[in-house]
């Protein structure tokens, strides 16, 4: 008698559900059901675009980080860098190098965020009021209730992703990025069929109403006519293998040979099959390449700077140690050569093993406001540009303690003298004083210390009140420096 231990059976039925539901957390893509820009990328493929030719193909591509109506849920900035380099791996050996177009676009959206329904008119129509021209719209928002992974929806021409998957191991952006270029599934025609070992494979399987050929192992029967329409991946009929990187399912196609895919093919389901390493195949990437020829809007395109970045940056204010007021923190660095951005970290451990908030800039200072009083906090700047941002180098990290009041100049200056609109539109600023004494001089100094323009007041009468014209300096942040009689103040402003 075989004694039969079902609390196994039910960790085994548990474990084998669990595994499932992973590998159910697939693509929701099912657009271009003709075929019609497959098919003219192929054929102008077998053409023109078997070779590359040694230059990289720049092409522009726009996260659009979306929040829930409240403003909470979107993905920490960190974790599309890490998916786009890993993507950019990926495209390596097409010669193609994803840059990132702008950092980043904030959208606030519950409608896009949790849709019930992928890819909805209404959806749809969100995505074409808030997707750029001339870049790669890639949406990535909360989990999809489909419990698809991602899409391309070919309506509006962008990828939705949910946000648990950009990421630097998870290849699904890559994925959606084959179906962005025209590329089908390897198994096209099986996404609302399971093959079921059980029964003789069909001939032809069913997408909606609209019945599609199966594809046979055999290279010389209909591989260029059925499922994805390419040769050079074998025929494919699985989207919900749990069994690691080597399929052993058993399937077999119509005329009884036993399948054989190609489970590191991109454009396969077995992403989560833990693979040594995913790829596109020769013909895939000429499709690809094909299409992206196609699209006029995304060709001939360059980052700004096409050189990585080579130095750090070096800190200059607020000095290491210093009090600051806790609720107007200007935290300024040196520019640094071809940096088109700066990514900053800002944490209550000198260690950085938990980040307070992650800042990025696109000029070499940043205000931050809100801190809590009393606490000391690290910071740190790292450069980057739309090429260059895979391994951030961080400047020296300098902490400073937050406080109600600050250094004497702030204590001084309280309602005392002041300049007004801050930040500035760069047209005129205004000063006020309510001191009891004379403005002797002001100038108006930059982060490095020069002065930019200085005069000196003639009105004596209190409470002075004079506008001075700032149009001739550049955005950026500056420093307002007045003396009186009995102190000096310094206050910083910002032109934008
Ligand atoms: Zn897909």
């Amino acid at each position: 008698m075989i004694a039969v231990d079902y609390r196994k059976i039910l960790i085994f039925f548990v474990l084998m559900f669990s595994i499932l539901s992973t590998q159910a957390q697939v693509c929701g893509t099912l657009s271009d059901l003709n075929g019609t820009r497959l098919k003219r990328n192929l054929k102008e493929s077998l053409s023109q675009f078997n070779h590359k030719d040694g230059l990289i193909d720049y092409v522009p591509i726009q996260f659009i980080i979306v929040n829930r109506n409240d403003g909470t849920g979107g993905i920490p900035e960190e974790r599309i860098f890490e998916s786009l380099c890993l993507t950019n791996r990926l495209f390596a050996s097409l010669e193609i190098q994803f840059y990132i177009n702008d950092v980043f676009i904030e959208l606030n959206s519950t409608s896009i965020f949790s849709q019930s329904t992928n890819n909805s008119g209404f959806v749809q129509a969100l995505y074409d009021q808030n997707k750029v021209t001339n870049a790669i719209n890639v949406f990535v928002g909360g989990e999809l209730a489909s419990g698809n992974s991602a899409y391309y929806s070919g309506g509006s021409d962008v990828i939705y992703m949910d946000k648990m998957y950009i990421n630097n191991k998870d290849v699904i952006l890559a994925h959606e990025l084959g179906h962005f270029f025209s590329l089908r599934h390897t198994f096209w025609g099986w996404e609302q069929t399971d093959y079921d070992i059980n029964n003789a494979t069909p001939t032809a399987v069913f997408i909606g109403n609209t019945s599609h050929e199966v594809e046979y192992v055999d290279r010389n029967l209909n591989c260029a006519e059925a499922a994805d329409l390419i040769c050079d991946t074998p025929a494919d009929y699985i989207r919900d293998w749990g069994g690691g990187c080597n399929y052993l399912g058993g399937a077999v196609d119509p005329i009884g040979v036993l399948l054989d895919p190609d489970e590191r093919n991109l454009m396969a389901y077995y992403s989560f099959a833990s693979c040594d390493q995913y790829y596109f195949s020769e013909t895939q990437k000429s499709v690809i390449l094909s299409d992206l020829n196609s699209r006029v809007a995304l060709r001939d395109l360059e980052p700004n700077v096409l050189n990585p970045v080579l130095e750090t940056v070096k800190l200059t204010s607020p000095l290491q140690g210093s009090s600051v007021f806790y609720d107007d923190v200007n935290l300024t660095w040196n520019p640094v050569e071809n940096a088109e951005f700066y990514y900053i970290e800002l944490s209550r451990l000198p260690s950085f093993g938990v980040i307070h908030e992650v800042l990025i800039s696109d000029v070499n200072y940043v205000n931050i406001s809100g801190l809590l009083m009393d606490r000391t906090y690290h910071w740190r700047v790292a450069p980057f540009n739309a090429i260059d941002f895979c391994s951030f180098e961080p400047s020296d990290q300098w902490s400073f303690i937050t406080s109600e009041t600050t250094s004497y100049n702030v204590l001084a200056n309280q309602g005392k003298v002041y300049v007004y609109p801050n930040p500035c539109n760069g047209d005129k600023l205004s000063v006020k004083s309510n001191a009891k004494d004379e403005i002797i001089s002001w100038q108006i100094l930059d982060v490095t210390g020069k002065v930019c323009l200085s005069s000196s007041f003639s009105q004596s009468a209190l409470p002075l009140s004079q506008s001075i014209n700032v149009s001739g300096l550049e955005t950026g942040l500056y420093i307002f420096s007045t003396r009186t009689k009995e102190f000096s103040i310094q206050q910083k402003f910002i032109i934008q």
